[in-house]
């Protein structure tokens, strides 16, 4: 299948799970998880509709701006970030998924600050407790949320979190629904951003029309688009 064959099924998969669940389907932002993929492959990804890119590594979405291979499309920051690579991605990603601590919700503030914007984020929350995973813990996003508003230059958009791959179809929906009820609490207890919060970052290729089915508004896809990729390595 090709590229707009693929991304024509997963907006379909999209559009059911959204109508099954009563919901409109134009709620849910489809993210292409482009890790690994070319310049040429993001492009044809472009022009067969994806309208949002989701971009692992630092090095790999500066060498893809570089060469101007987003052209049409956004650009968000979906893997772990390192403090001292904050510098590459503000101002760049229009939304980063993947803040899960104090030092490094600081260093975006502080970047962002220097440039003068504001930059979009999202929590990662570690809602299964795993320990090999990055993202914080549900209590600490409380605490992380209630610092950003407080931040003139980050806009607390929403939460993200990447629950086990699980052989289990449907086994994931429980995590999927924790992050929806965290996400609502998050939001109640704002004291005056509430209204920015409308992301719910949750669902991959494997779950993603359960975590529609349990209120994500954004799933990052890669191997549904793409096909499959080459095992990772540490970054
Ligand atoms: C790779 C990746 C995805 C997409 O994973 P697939 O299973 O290939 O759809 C989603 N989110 C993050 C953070 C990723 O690293």
């Amino acid at each position: 299948m090709s590229i707009q064959e693929h991304v024509n099924t997963v907006k379909e998969t999209i559009a059911a799970a959204a109508r099954a669940a009563g919901r409109d389907p134009g709620e849910i932002t489809l993210c292409a998880a482009t890790k690994v993929q070319t310049d040429d492959t993001i492009r044809q990804a472009i022009a067969a509709g994806i309208a949002v890119c989701g971009e692992n590594r630092v090095q790999e979405l500066t060498a893809h701006l570089a060469a101007g291979a987003y052209a049409g499309a956004q650009v968000h920051f979906i893997g772990h970030l390192q403090t001292n690579k904050v510098k590459q991605v503000v101002g760049k990603a229009a939304l980063i998924h993947s803040v899960d601590s104090q030092r490094l919700l600081q260093a975006i503030d502080s970047q962002a600050g220097k440039l003068g914007l504001v930059q979009d984020i999202l929590l990662e929350v570690n809602i299964a407790g795993e320990e090999s995973k990055g993202g914080c813990t549900p209590q600490e996003a409380e605490e992380l949320a209630a610092l950003a508003e407080g931040m003139d230059h980050v806009r607390l958009r929403g939460l993200m979190a990447i629950p086990p791959v699980s052989p289990e179809p449907g086994a994931n929906r429980p995590f999927f629904a924790a992050m929806r009820q965290l996400f609502v609490d998050i939001k109640g207890k704002m004291a005056h951003n509430q209204d920015d919060m409308d992301c719910l970052s949750m669902g991959m290729s494997g779950d993603y029309a359960d975590a529609i089915a349990e209120g994500s508004t954004l799933v990052r896809v890669g191997t549904a688009l793409f096909g499959p990729r080459p095992p990772m390595t540490k970054q």
